[in-house]
C-alpha cells in the first residue's frame, strides 16, 4: 500500500491523520494509540497472522446447511450447484419473498468475480433499488473511499448483500426474508471463493454469523466462514460511520487487518506456486 495514497484516501474519509513517530504507515484519529490500536498499527506479528477460529463446528456458520437441514419450503435452496448466468437470471426473476412486490428491480452483486476480497453488506437502499447496483449511494462513496485507503479499487472486489431487494422504508431484513435470500449469497460466496470476507454492519455480520451479539463484539476478530472457513471479520457500516465519523478510526484499524491478512494470503499463494 502507497502510504502516502492511503493518507489522501484517509482525509477524504473523514480520518484525521496521525503518523507515530518511527514509521511512515500508522495513520488514526484521537489522542494517541491505545493497547488495543497499537497491535494494530505495529508490523505485523506472529500472533497477528493466527486466525481465530470462533466456530465450534464450521458448518455452524456456513450459508449452505447440511442437506437434510433445508426446507423444501425454502425455494431458493436449489441454486447450490449453479454457475454465474443462471444465479444471477435466478434472482432477477425471483419472487420467493414479498419484497418482490415492492422492489424496483433487484441488487445482485457487483465487481471482480474471482475476487480476493468480498464485502458482504445489508441490503439494498433507495439508490440502490433504483440503480440495480450496491453501495452506489453516500455510503458506497465512503465505502469506496475506505477500500482506497488499503490500495484497492471498488472493481477489484466482490460487493454483495444479505438480501438482493430493498426492504421498504430501508426496515430491517425480516428473518423469513434473509432465510429465502440466503442460498443466493451463499452461492455467490461458493463461486467467488475470496481469500477474505468482510461484512458490514451488525445486520450483515448477525446474519452471516448466526449470532444475535453486538457489532461492538464482533468487529476486530475474525471468523472462519463457512466449510472452507474464508476468514471473516466485521466492521461499522459505512452509513453509520456518516452519522458517527468518531468511529472511522475504528473501521480503519478493521481495514488494516483486513489488508494485512489479504497481503498474507498472498504470500501464501505465492509460496504454493513458486515453492
Ligand atoms: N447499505 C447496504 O448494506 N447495502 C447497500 O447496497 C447499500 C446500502
Amino acid at each position: 500500500m502507497d502510504p502516502e495514497r492511503s493518507r489522501r484516501y484517509l482525509h477524504a474519509m473523514g480520518v484525521p491523520v496521525w503518523r507515530l513517530r518511527g514509521t511512515d504507515v500508522d495513520t488514526r484519529e484521537g489522542p494517541g494509540p491505545g493497547p488495543e490500536e497499537m497491535e494494530e498499527i505495529l508490523p505485523p506479528t506472529h500472533a497477528g497472522n493466527t486466525m481465530i477460529s470462533e466456530s465450534a463446528e464450521p458448518s455452524d456458520l456456513g450459508l449452505d446447511p447440511p442437506p437434510q437441514a433445508v426446507p423444501e419450503a425454502i425455494p431458493t435452496a436449489g441454486v447450490a450447484g449453479i454457475e454465474w448466468e443462471r444465479l444471477s437470471e435466478t434472482v432477477v426473476s425471483c419472487r420467493a419473498c414479498e419484497l418482490c412486490e415492492t422492489r424496483t428491480q433487484t441488487v445482485f452483486g457487483v465487481g471482480n468475480r474471482r475476487a480476493d476480497l468480498m464485502i458482504v453488506g445489508e441490503a439494498p437502499g433507495a439508490d440502490e433499488d433504483r440503480q440495480g447496483e450496491p453501495f452506489v449511494g453516500r455510503a458506497g462513496q465512503l465505502l469506496n473511499l475506505m477500500l482506497m485507503a488499503i490500495g484497492l479499487e471498488r472493481e477489484q472486489v466482490f460487493i454483495a448483500n444479505i438480501l438482493k431487494c430493498r426492504p421498504p422504508g430501508n426496515r430491517d431484513p425480516r428473518p423469513e426474508e434473509t432465510l429465502r435470500c440466503e442460498p443466493y449469497l451463499g452461492r455467490q460466496i461458493a463461486l467467488v471463493r475470496p481469500r477474505v470476507l468482510l461484512s458490514v454492519g451488525r445486520i450483515s455480520a448477525q446474519k452471516l454469523l448466526k449470532t444475535d451479539d453486538p457489532i461492538g463484539k464482533l468487529r476486530g476478530r475474525w471468523f472462519a466462514f463457512g466449510p472452507d472457513e474464508i476468514p471473516l471479520t466485521v466492521t461499522y457500516h459505512p452509513a453509520y460511520l456518516l452519522r458517527s465519523p468518531e468511529q472511522k478510526s475504528r473501521a480503519w484499524q478493521d481495514l488494516l487487518k483486513v489488508a494485512r491478512r489479504l497481503r498474507e494470503a498472498a504470500g501464501d499463494s505465492d509460496t504454493g506456486t513458486t515453492g
